[in-house]
């Protein structure tokens, strides 16, 4: 028989969501547990997302810069090749060294781990499934269960993922050489970050979209000035593309898109989004039904997280809301915080979201689009890299520009979105400057180090007052 434990707070699924909940409940005192399916802790982030994304980029940046850039510095290199597996390797030690450090936090704040597949059967109950198929191996209650169970990637009609020729994003962060031509159904953020990793490792990138424009949700000016710097850098779009199947054949991949001849190609990485995991989660045990996109429906605006079940919660990528590690974190914080403490919030306003391409796109707060639709009367402050002291001294010709949107009346800053080097690191700026709930003025009178990229931040706040400095 199974063996049956208490524990104060269960975490189902060991993402940033769900480990950052099982940390922060242990902090506060609670004897806290944690299930993962996986053999190895940190979620879709740390194995097969942000983190191994991230490590390609900068491998398959510094090879392009190497091969390309060098010389505009003076510097002669002699011929530049790159290893695939080299790429490989390096991405999967840092993939390892992270998610050990996980399990050397959870040894720091005494929360137990249970390997294995958590399927609800009761309020409060849980068991925990051999992933294996050998059957229950523990049986689990607790006051609190917290469902942070993830996502995955999900599909479109016609397309078969085989993991062979036609694969997700997983199978494009292990290609074991550098396809000849890839197919990227998706101009999402999965799409732009893996395409511009194969571009430059050497495939021909061609992006299919089926809207007319890439990065649905983003600021459409920043997102149409992106498209053009990345295709600059070789990568093709084809907007206004409906996909209508894709398999292996022979090996090869083959994409059929709506009106015009199908595509042959090594790989075909699919990137149209992705699905809340609940599958065999037990959900029906304890009455929850999900809502039509799969997630679990959940008290957000109370910021309890809290299911129609008392003690059940949900957080992160299985519940409403963008599909970010961070959201994910902030989202385990609060929810613990409301059941230990009684207070606890997300600022759903202020979550920034970075596309790591080269140049970087971030943004945090609402786009020109959401404010007009909204009818909010907004001043717009620009300023482009081009006139940025640091920014040339990095590249000659930077591509991008920082944009600051404020109320036309109290000046509050209302949205930020930035193209441009180190975008994703200029953004916490504007985010705790929207956190502290800062107008463009108090941003604009703020000294800024000469020279950093930050001086492009404050040059578009002082731009929505018409009086920008260097330009
Ligand atoms: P997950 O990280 O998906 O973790 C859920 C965990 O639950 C998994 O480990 C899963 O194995 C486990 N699980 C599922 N069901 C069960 C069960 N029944 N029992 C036990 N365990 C279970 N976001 C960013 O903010 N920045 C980025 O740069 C970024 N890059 C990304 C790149 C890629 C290629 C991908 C795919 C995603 C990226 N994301 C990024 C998104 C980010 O990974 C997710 O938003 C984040 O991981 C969600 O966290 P989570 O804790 O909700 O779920
Ligand atoms: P996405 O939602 O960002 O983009 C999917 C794209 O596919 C959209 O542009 C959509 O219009 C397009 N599409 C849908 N159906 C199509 C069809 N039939 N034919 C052609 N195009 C079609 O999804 P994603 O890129 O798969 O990323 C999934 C999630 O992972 C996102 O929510 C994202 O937030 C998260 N993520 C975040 C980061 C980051 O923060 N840097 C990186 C990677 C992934």
């Amino acid at each position: 028989m199974a063996p049956s434990k208490q524990h104060d707070l269960i975490v189902v699924g060991a993402g940033p969501g769900g480990y950052v909940a099982a940390i922060r409940a242990a902090q506060l005192g609670l004897d806290a547990a944690c299930v993962e399916v996986e053999r190895r802790l940190g979620g879709t982030c740390l194995r097969v997302g942000c983190i191994p994304s991230k490590a390609m980029l900068e491998s398959s940046e510094l090879f392009h810069k190497a091969r390309n850039d060098l010389s505009g510095h003076g510097i002669s290199v002699g011929e530049v090749s790159v290893d695939v597996g080299g790429v490989l390797k390096r991405k999967d030690g840092i993939v390892s060294r992270f998610t050990k450090g996980i399990e050397g936090l959870f040894r720091k704040h005494k929360i137990t781990r249970y390997h294995g597949r958590g399927r609800l059967t009761g309020p409060g109950a849980l068991v925990v499934e051999d992933p294996d198929g050998r059957g229950v191996t523990a049986e689990l209650t607790a006051k609190h269960i917290v469902i942070a169970t993830g996502s995955q990637p999900s599909s479109i009609p016609g397309v078969e993922i085989d993991h062979q020729a036609v694969g997700t994003s997983t199978d494009a962060l292990s290609y074991e050489s550098t396809p000849g031509k890839l197919i990227v159904i998706g101009a999402g953020v999965i799409g732009l970050e893996l395409g511009q990793v194969w571009k430059r490792l050497g495939s021909e990138v061609i992006v299919l979209e089926y809207l007319d424009r890439i990065l649905p949700g983003m600021d459409a000016e920043t997102a149409a000035m992106a498209q053009k710097s990345l295709e600059k850098q070789g990568l093709k779009f084809r907007l206004g593309s409906r996909v209508t199947g894709a398999r292996t054949v022979n090996g090869r991949g083959r994409v059929e898109v709506e009106g015009t001849s199908a595509i042959a190609c090594e790989k075909v990485l699919v990137a149209v989004g992705r699905r809340p995991n609940t599958a065999g989660l037990g959900l029906d045990a304890v009455g929850i039904q999900t809502d039509e996109a799969g997630r679990i429906p959940v008290d957000v605006a109370g910021h309890t997280y809290q299911t129609a079940v008392p003690g059940l919660h949900a957080i992160g990528d299985v519940i409403e809301g963008p599909m970010l590690a961070h959201k994910a974190e902030e989202e385990g914080v609060a929810c613990v915080e409301r059941i230990v403490t009684g207070v606890g919030h997300v600022n759903y306003g202020v979550i920034p979201g970075v596309v790591y391409t080269h140049p970087e796109i971030a943004s945090v707060g609402r786009t020109e689009e959401q404010l007009a639709e909204a009818g909010v009367a907004y001043n717009k402050g620009v300023f482009p890299f081009m006139a940025n002291g640091r920014a040339r001294a990095l590249d000659d010709r930077p591509d991008g520009q920082a944009k600051v949107l404020a109320h036309a009346e109290t000046d509050r800053i209302l949205g930020v979105h930035i193209l441009g080097p180190y975008a994703g690191e200029l953004i916490g700026e504007a985010a705790a400057a929207m956190e502290f709930g800062a107008s463009a003025e108090d941003l604009a009178r703020t000294c800024h180090a000469h020279p950093t990229l930050s001086e492009a931040l404050k040059e578009a706040a002082l731009a929505v007052d018409g009086r920008p400095i260097h330009i």
